[in-house]
């Protein structure tokens, strides 16, 4: 009998001057980038969280410490290829994702199928399992503000 778990992810990260913008595996043209260890993916981050979440598999930070050079400017997507590993290392695999991004600029949409052919591309899965929606917040707190960027992102993971 088929079993299946869910898992929910969020993140954010601060805007800064002087860095790229890498969401979904993308790096976007923009004056300023998000801040972080990492390239500060927050699209990526909320993934793996949901990923990990879904198999009781603790969070991000567990798994991948500020503190580690390893992680200094890690490209996210290693990340996210680590993380779905520990997943199907349990006998799961991912049926589908939905992730929604919230930032107030710059315009997401004509990335968003880039990001999903990436994020495919990552866990090796079709683009059609992979949803990336982005919303602003109507210029209301951090991300309406410009501060900073937020991921929440969905999973539906199996085991056969
Ligand atoms: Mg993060």
């Amino acid at each position: 009998m088929m079993k299946y778990r869910i898992g929910h992810g969020y993140d954010v990260h601060r805007f800064a001057e002087d860095r790229r913008l890498v969401l979904g595996g993308v790096q976007i043209p923009s004056d300023r980038g998000l801040a972080g260890h990492s390239d500060a993916d927050v699209v990526l981050h909320a993934l793996c969280d949901a990923l990990l979440g879904a198999a009781a598999l603790g969070d991000i930070g567990q798994h991948f410490s500020d503190q580690d050079d390893r992680w200094k400017d890690a490209d996210s997507r290693d990340l996210l290829r680590h993380c779905y590993q520990l997943v199907s290392d349990k006998g799961y695999q991912l049926e589908n994702a939905d992730i929604t991004l919230l930032l107030q600029k710059p315009k997401i949409a004509p990335y968003t199928d880039r990001m999903r052919s990436t994020i495919a591309a990552a866990l090796d899965v079709n683009s059609d399992q992979i949803s990336v929606k982005a919303t602003t917040e109507e210029g209301l707190g951090f991300t309406g503000s410009g501060e900073g960027a937020a991921c929440h992102a969905v999973v539906l993971i199996s085991h056969g």
